[in-house]
């Protein structure tokens, strides 16, 4: 706890809240002291008035100040450790579990969108030829290509292995088409190199459209089931579906591509 430095902004809070709570401390110990000499039939002299209003400082000040700077550490240590068991620890995009639980808050909320899945292509002779160290610095490569194809708010989660999910708020079937092409080809302009050898990445990705109540796992199966078609098609390629009937998603996937 000791380590949590705190922000410029947490300092002002720190001293804001210090103050303010001060502020009333003395007011309150003014009022009070003058009620009591008031019922004691004596004025408040001046000697009265100089503690009335100094104790409160005085006494818990320096208390409040530490008690407000440890109270701060504290939201700032919270903050840090929830981001921490939130994030996925190789790319720093979301976790599996904490991917789930935002997309299905999102769906609760009932304010549209598509989930995505992405499984980097032939991974495994990514690892077998450059080596399984190359291979974790290509997921970083992948998650940054991801982040960089969508926006600032959707979701990018890491759902494990070389497979992630993206969750994009409000998108109809054209924008999330847009958005998994954006990143297809965002992808497929990246090479993991080394000693000469070179190897384009790619990867599949499926998609579906929510409709008025997914869940995540409706949603989910149907993406994954895109990504396998995907796949079997030749890798390297978008399919989408979703709350669209089979004639609408093929009308306006031929419309798109
Ligand atoms: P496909 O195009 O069909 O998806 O082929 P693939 O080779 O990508 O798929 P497969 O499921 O056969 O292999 C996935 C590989 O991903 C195998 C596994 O060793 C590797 N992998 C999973 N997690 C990690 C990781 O965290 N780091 C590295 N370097 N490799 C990983
Ligand atoms: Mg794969
Ligand atoms: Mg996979």
């Amino acid at each position: 706890m000791n380590k949590v430095r705190l922000t410029r902004v947490a300092w002002a809070g720190v001293w804001r809240r210090t103050l303010g709570i001060l502020a009333l401390s003395t007011l309150g110990s003014w009022v009070v002291s003058e009620l009591i000499m008031f019922a004691l039939g004596q004025g408040m002299n001046d000697v009265g008035m100089v503690l009335a209003l100094s104790m409160p400082t005085v006494l818990g000040g320096p208390i409040l100040f530490y008690l407000q700077i440890k109270s701060a550490q504290l939201s700032e240590a919270n903050r840090r450790l929830e981001t921490l068991a939130s994030t996925d620890w190789l790319t720093g995009v979301l976790n599996r579990r904490s991917f789930t639980s935002q997309v299905g808050r999102a769906l609760d909320r009932n304010g549209g969108g598509a989930l995505l899945v992405l499984d980097a292509d032939h991974f495994k002779t990514i690892n077998d030829r450059f080596g399984h160290e190359r291979g974790d610095e290509v997921l970083q490569m992948l998650a940054g290509a991801i982040r960089d194809g969508v926006r600032e708010n959707d979701f990018v989660g890491r759902l494990g292995g070389e497979e992630f999910g993206v969750f994009l708020h409000g998108a109809g079937f054209e924008s999330a088409w847009q958005t998994a092409e954006r990143i297809r080809t965002g992808v497929n302009a990246l090479f993991v190199t080394s000693e000469g050898v070179a190897q384009r990445l790619s990867v599949s990705i499926g998609g579906a459209v929510a409709g008025a109540d997914s869940s995540f796992s409706q949603l989910f199966r149907s993406a994954d089931e895109r990504l396998y078609s995907a796949k079997h098609a030749g890798r390297n390629r978008v399919e989408l579906g979703g709350s669209l009937d089979e004639e609408a998603v093929a009308a306006l996937t031929a419309a798109i591509s």
